[in-house]
């Protein structure tokens, strides 16, 4: 087992590490206090993320992306979690997996573009009616002469009023969900309000609804009724990235704050770093953010095997969310009043933390799920040597 990294990985990750730093941190605190980000400055970093050839690093060169192993992609990710939401999807791009199923016209009329950042792309599966149990959505395409009509409503998704276009999951039969690719601006497609959430502060969480939009045949990603489930595969590597990788990069920039903190600040005549039980939050802090990191690394490299990475990336999901909650909520305690207090940072990643646990399957479905595949296939599941 080679744990090191080559001098290109380091080059990448340098890279995206002083580009957050120099480029996108100093944006973060304006996005916060006006709840949105300007879009002439989305512009702006957009082109100078792309100049450097950091956007889309996750989709394979052939389609004009950055063409990254799923390893090298994490150790990106993990450094986009020291920045904000919207900032990573206008620098980085969220040009989703299931893209990858676009054939023949598809390819130049909804892959290319995305990937080249010229069309912004949503997920858009979560119902009111349905969260968790994604296949009960009641969204409905009909086949028609011409195509399909679409018919329901979704809601949460996540940087709606930038998108051009959305990968909406809608049933095709009794028991049949297919995806489909939904250009904004189809008659009878209308976007509701913005769900303001209580973190993640500058991204847009939009419902949409749909009364007789008329798709072209065309819009049908992948095969009638499979679209669904290679949509729900695809996703997993994005929730090992937008979620575990990012968690790690989030918990790490956190403890980062708090080493400072704890160096820094005195009390009774010391610092407060000098305190066994602040040292306990930075050890605790420490020991899982580092499982947590390597459980990112373990499922990516799976992936670039060629494995099937589900169990890992549920165990993933679990924990890095978890320690993130863990972190900030040690965060504010280790500072204190300046914890709680919008002058610093510090307030605003513990809200920001509280989404992890609850996107991309909330802790309790993927505990459900590594249940399931313990009980079915035993304890030694995850031993290395089995
Ligand atoms: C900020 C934000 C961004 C989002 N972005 C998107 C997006 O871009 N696209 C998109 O499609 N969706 C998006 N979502 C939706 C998100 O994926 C769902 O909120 C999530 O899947 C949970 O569904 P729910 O909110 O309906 O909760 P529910 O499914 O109603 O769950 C409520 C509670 O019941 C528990 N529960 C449910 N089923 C079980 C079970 N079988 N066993 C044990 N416990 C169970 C849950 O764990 C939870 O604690 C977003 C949500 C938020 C808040």
């Amino acid at each position: 087992m080679d744990f090191s990294l080559s001098d290109e990985q380091r080059m990448l990750v340098d890279t995206v590490r002083r580009f957050i730093a120099t480029e996108l941190a100093p944006l973060e605190d304006r996005i916060e206090q006006q709840g949105f980000l300007d879009p002439e400055l989305a512009r702006a970093v957009h082109a100078k993320s792309k100049a450097l050839g950091l956007y889309a690093l996750n989709f394979p060169e052939a389609a004009g992306g950055g063409g990254l192993s799923a390893v090298d992609r994490m150790l990106c990710e993990e450094q986009f979690g020291h920045t904000t939401d919207i900032l990573i999807r206008r620098a980085f791009g969220n040009v989703y997996e299931p893209l990858l199923e676009c054939k023949g016209e598809q390819v130049a009329r909804w892959l290319q573009p995305a990937v080249a950042g010229a069309r912004t792309c949503a997920i858009a599966i979560t119902e009111p009616g349905a969260g968790s149990d994604a296949q009960g959505i009641t969204t409905r395409a009909t086949k028609t002469a011409d195509g399909w009509r679409l018919n329901g409503s979704k809601h949460f998704i996540s940087d709606g009023e930038w998108s051009d276009f959305f990968l909406v999951s809608a049933k095709t039969g009794d028991k049949e969900i297919s995806m489909f690719m939904v250009d904004k601006g189809l008659a009878g497609f209308t976007v509701g309000k913005d769900q303001k959430m209580m973190g993640v502060r500058g991204t847009p969480h939009l419902e949409l609804f749909f009364d007789d939009v008329p798709l072209e045949p065309l819009a049908l990603l992948g095969e009638q009724g499979q679209g669904f489930k290679l949509a729900m595969g695809a996703l997993n590597v994005v929730r090992l990235a937008q979620v575990g990788a990012r968690a790690v990069g989030k918990a790490s920039h956190v403890l980062e704050l708090m080493v400072e903190q704890a160096n820094q600040r005195k009390q009774f005549g010391q610092k407060i770093g000098d305190f066994q039980l602040i040292q306990q939050m930075l050890a605790d802090s420490a020991i899982e953010i580092n499982a947590a990191r390597f459980m990112v690394l373990n499922a990516a490299w799976l992936l670039d095997q060629g494995a099937d990475a589900r169990e890992q990336i549920a165990m993933v999901k679990v924990h890095a969310a978890e320690t993130l909650g863990r972190v900030v909520d040690r965060a504010v305690q280790l500072f204190g009043g300046m914890g709680f207090c919008k002058e610093l940072p510090i307030e605003r990643y513990y809200r920001d933390a509280r989404i992890y646990r609850i996107f991309d399957g909330t802790s309790e479905i993927h505990r459900t799920v590594i249940a399931r595949s313990v009980m079915k296939k035993g304890a030694a599941l995850f031993e290395l040597h089995r």
